[in-house]
């Protein structure tokens, strides 16, 4: 099977929830280009207008939440609201595998001057969790993504601080259905459509899995009564200000981020997804599914806002994309595996398992050909509609 992609950047039509328009242009591109008719500086002042309805003036709480994973958006989105004059509270729900320049980053964002918490759920649980997503629904980053959406919520809940202030929509930022690119709350329906949960639901795990309920709270979004006692609304920064990852590192370096310093594997930058020993698992598992990685996607930004051709960005894809994990951050696979209990045959075998064959070369016997890295190979990188 071969893929299609968009004509303007390199994103595929195996993207799930990726519309394409009759003229072949997916919705990233467009919701990128309908960012040029938004007048940010009334997006500024309507954004100003909401926070001054939540500000807290009875100086014994905070102006709103900060979820913050120690990454350059996070940075980006509490320098801001200290410049807009904002008390935040940040919240960091952990990494599943935190790096030595994540946990540095998050130390960070503490000195710009700001009250933070960490949340980390039991690690015991954690890491079955990792392994049954990986196992069941081929996404080791299961609990952590959801996690990042249910503990700053239940941490608004627990302050009683309605507003909380979320990064980048991602759903305009890499593609998604007309009416989530636009969305600029993010509740619990955006949750559970885009959240990550990849149709196992929380309330499964307990059933099939045998995962005491209590255990999973961490994972669980508030109830309805508490989120509408105190009122809680989540707004994308993203859709107020205008968004751009790079600019977002350059401005969080200043202030004191730090990056690898070297290309991240299987990306081609230095200064995103660097937390998280096992992010590379997680985007493997995305080339293997639709046939495309983290590369595709940085690279398609970087088209959008004209800082790279099309066929640059190609190249860069096919030198880069989808190669097997066999490190990441410089921390071998076997390393990064041993806490869940796999070893590196078996997650290989699991690999296969999620592996669409249809998207690469195989043998006549319909295994698929591996290079002597274990690469596989893309049928074709470009097809354009
Ligand atoms: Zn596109």
């Amino acid at each position: 099977m071969l893929l299609t992609y968009c004509v303007r950047c390199m994103l595929p039509d195996s993207k799930p929830d990726l519309h394409f328009d009759t003229e072949g242009v997916c919705a990233a591109c467009r919701a990128y280009e309908n960012r040029k008719t938004v007048d940010w500086a009334a997006r500024r002042d309507e954004f100003m207008d909401i926070v001054e309805n939540y500000r807290d003036r009875s100086d014994q709480k905070w102006d709103c939440i900060v979820p913050v994973s120690g990454g350059k958006d996070s940075t980006f989105q509490v320098i801001t609201m200290l410049e807009l004059g904002v008390r935040p509270l940040c919240v960091t729900a952990t990494t599943c595998d935190l790096t030595d320049v994540g946990l540095a980053n998050i130390e960070n964002i503490r000195n710009l001057g700001v009250d933070h918490m960490t949340f980390s759920p039991n690690p015991v649980v954690r890491r079955k969790l990792n392994r049954i997503g990986l196992e069941e629904v081929g996404d080791i980053s299961w609990p952590e993504h959801v996690g990042i959406f249910t503990i700053p919520v239940r941490a608004a809940v627990q302050f009683d601080v309605p507003l909380i202030i979320w990064g980048e929509n991602s759903q305009n930022e890499y593609g998604g259905p007309d009416a989530a690119t636009t969305s600029r709350t993010l509740d619990r329906r955006w949750l559970e459509e885009f959240g990550g949960l990849l149709g196992m639901r929380v309330s499964d795990l307990a059933e099939t899995q045998g995962i005491p309920v209590g255990d999973l709270a961490p994972y669980t979004y508030p109830d309805g009564a508490d989120l509408e006692r105190v009122g809680v609304t989540g707004l994308f920064l993203g859709q107020f200000f205008p968004w751009d990852g790079m600019t977002n590192a350059l401005i969080a370096q200043a202030s004191g981020f730090r990056t690898t310093g070297a290309v991240v594997e299987g990306s081609m930058v230095d200064y995103e997804n660097i937390d998280n020993y096992q992010v590379g698992i997680h985007d493997y598992f995305k080339f293997l599914k639709f046939g495309f990685g983290r590369a595709t996607d940085i690279a398609s930004l970087h088209v959008r806002r004209g800082r790279l051709t099309r066929d640059q960005a190609l190249s860069i894809i096919r030198a880069r994309d989808g190669k097997f994990p066999w490190t990441y951050l410089g921390k071998p696979l076997a390393e990064i595996l041993r806490p869940i209990g796999l070893g590196v045959d078996e997650f290989i075998e699991i690999c296969d398992r999620f592996t669409n064959t249809s998207l690469f070369e195989t043998k006549r016997d319909g295994s698929l050909v591996r290079d002597r890295d274990g690469n596989l190979t893309k049928l074709s990188y470009d097809n354009p509609r």
